[in-house]
């Protein structure tokens, strides 16, 4: 019998324990990208309800967003978006500061990377505060596009991110959940 699906992922993904900083539970999905069969039905889980719809981009948020974003691109025969940390994009870019579960950072996208009305998912490993999350709405807003949902393999609902990103309009779509 096909393991479920939350069993799949609560195997693969490894758990740190105080990193990057004491109190903190880092839920490491490089242990899941690792193992073919778990990464394999993490993408086409995010991917389900968006298949045979026309997404114009997917936007990976750096670094775990672009490895699970790339992916999703290529079943959904969408462009990729990526959105990085401050100084890393070469061309004219936006740019918003936001605060993070363990600290305060920058991110950017490129100001061309995407046109007004495109439909767009957003995708990251893990929402926690949903902080990183709302600075990439605001980003993709502000270049006008249509955010069709933001896709997790990881929510941390007791940290209020995905009310957060509810609260901004945006659906949100997520694999697996650690209380
Ligand atoms: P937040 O902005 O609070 O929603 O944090 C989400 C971002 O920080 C994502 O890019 C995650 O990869 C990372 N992150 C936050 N908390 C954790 C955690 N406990 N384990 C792994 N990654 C995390």
């Amino acid at each position: 019998m096909k393991p479920s699906l939350e069993d799949t992922l609560l195997s693969a993904i490894r758990t740190i324990p105080d990193y990057p900083k004491p109190g903190i539970l880092f839920r490491d999905i490089t242990t899941l990208l690792g193992n073919a069969r778990a990464f394999r039905r993490a993408v086409d889980e995010l991917v389900h309800p968006y298949a045979g719809s026309k997404i114009d981009k997917i936007a990976g948020i750096e670094a775990r967003g672009f490895i699970l974003g790339g992916a999703i691109a290529h079943q959904l025969s969408s462009g990729f978006i990526p959105i990085r940390k401050k100084g890393k994009l070469p061309h004219e870019t936006v740019r918003v500061a936001y605060s993070l579960e363990y600290g305060l950072d920058e991110m950017e996208m490129h100001a061309d990377a995407v046109e007004p009305g495109e439909k767009v998912i957003l995708v990251d490993d893990l929402i926690a505060t949903g902080g990183t999350a709302e600075a990439a709405v605001r980003l993709l807003r502000q270049m006008g596009a249509d955010i069709v949902a933001a896709c997790f393999v990881i929510d941390l609902p007791d940290l209020g991110g995905r009310a957060r990103l509810e609260g901004l309009g945006v659906d949100v779509h997520t694999l697996i959940a650690f209380e």
